[in-house]
């Protein structure tokens, strides 16, 4: 068995920051960062946006090999932990050594729910998660012509804006009665709704689908809808939302309840063990949250990194940030709107430019801006400070 001081496990935006942000820190022990993948560490953003239209490979990277060993950060590739043990304080792939940890950082991200749709494994079917899935999505998209994406959040659109522009014919299957209605507002979906049918794409509201059906050699042919009705497809994307990797955690007797349970300083039920990034839900606004995106992952690394370096627990509290482009939109949220009980729109969607500002008990909570940079930089700031959870917290930051 060897040993090294931090192991990160998971190694995408959350996973990489913090061991790199150890190293910035002056952190002078051994980091081990492990990933499941056998690629180096890369962002997901891209794959669904830039990647799409040929954003060069290394491009995705975070940093080159060398910069690993510059760093004397040991990369763990193709290596899956399987579990940990918490008493011998190491983790155990399948197959290979383990590895002691003094302090255990879990950046185990989420994974898509795809397979809970039946024919999600015919030939066609895509989700859009991993570089891989983007590699052959890339590949299969040149001779595609009826394109279905099932599930209308982000990802499902930024593909469907991508395939709509490279002139394939477009359906959008969603079952909730509005677009992104997790993330936004409804003044924002029916924005995106507009947009997205202008452009040319079919969209079907409140329509759940049944199944993926498939015909000779088990190639997606069609969607079938819960009327029994059945949309035309030769290239499928199945966009329905993640669920966070708890597996590991909860095997080894950590909280975990849709997230692994976290306090404000990011620590586990177990005070050697972290968790960050879209697999930690941690405390919000009052109540428990998993914020899937970038920032998120980004700041909580940063506060455990802070916390391990200092030797003194840095809560994390800062406010979730996210984008998205869709064809030549650019949208930017601050916040998150849910538990609003007042929306003001500042000037005019038709216009293409504008931002909804959310509102609870009277405090800002959530910005979304289209095409508006200038609204989004002030409302971090504006945010930021209404969105501790107490007003004590807000007089110290
Ligand atoms: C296509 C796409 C587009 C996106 N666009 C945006 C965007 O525009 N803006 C934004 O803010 N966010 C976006 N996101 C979300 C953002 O990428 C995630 O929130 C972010 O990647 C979370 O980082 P993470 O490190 O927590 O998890 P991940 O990036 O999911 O990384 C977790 C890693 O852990 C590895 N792992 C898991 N279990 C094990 C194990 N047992 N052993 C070893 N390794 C393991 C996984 O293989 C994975 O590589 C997008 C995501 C996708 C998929």
């Amino acid at each position: 068995m060897t040993q090294a001081q931090v192991v990160i496990v998971g190694a995408g935006h959350a996973g990489f920051t913090a061991a790199a942000s150890l190293r910035r820190n002056g952190y002078a022990g051994a980091i081990a960062l492990i990933t499941a993948e056998s690629c180096l560490p890369y962002q997901r953003p891209p794959l669904s946006k830039g990647y799409l239209d040929g954003l060069r490979e290394d491009r995705l990277s975070f940093r080159p090999e060398h910069f690993y060993e510059r760093k004397g950060i040991e990369l763990l590739r193709a290596y899956r932990v399987e579990e940990i043990d918490r008493t011998a304080k190491a983790v155990v792939p399948a197959s290979g050594e383990s590895l002691r940890y003094d302090h255990l950082i879990l950046a185990t991200g989420s994974t898509p729910q795809a397979a809970r749709l039946p024919g999600n494994d015919l030939d066609g079917v895509f989700r859009l998660h991993r570089r891989a899935d983007a590699d052959a999505l890339r590949e299969r998209l040149v001779t595609a012509r009826e394109v279905v994406i099932v599930g209308g959040g982000f990802i499902g659109l930024e593909f469907a804006a991508h395939a709509r522009g490279r002139g394939k014919n477009v359906t959008i299957v969603e079952a909730a009665d509005r677009l992104m209605a997790r993330a936004v507002t409804p003044v924002m979906s029916e924005f995106f709704l507009r947009e997205h049918v202008s452009a040319g794409s079919r969209v079907l509201l409140d329509t759940p689908v049944a199944r993926l059906v498939g015909g000779d050699g088990s190639r997606v042919q069609g969607v079938e809808l819960h009327d029994g009705s059945l949309v035309k497809a030769d290239l499928v994307v199945v966009g329905v939302g993640v669920r966070a990797n708890t597996g590991l955690a909860e095997r080894a007797g950590l909280a975990v309840n849709d997230g692994v349970l976290v306090d404000r300083c990011l620590r586990t039920s177990d005070p050697d063990i972290f968790a960050i990034g879209d697999c930690a839900s941690y405390p919000y606004r009052n109540r428990r949250a998993r914020h899937e995106c970038v920032e998120n992952a980004v700041g909580q690394a940063h506060a455990v990194a802070g916390t391990l370096t200092s030797g003194e627990s840095q809560p994390y509290r800062r406010t979730p940030v996210f984008w998205s482009d869709q064809a030549d939109l650019k949208l930017q949220i601050v916040g998150d709107f849910s538990g609003s009980d007042r929306t003001e729109v500042i000037s005019d969607p038709a216009g293409r430019s504008f931002s909804v500002n959310c509102y609870r008990d009277g405090a800002l909570i959530a910005v979304e801006s289209v095409n508006r940079p200038s609204d989004h930089v002030a409302a971090r700031k504006l945010v930021d400070r209404s969105g501790c959870s107490s007003p004590a917290q807000a007089e110290g930051s």
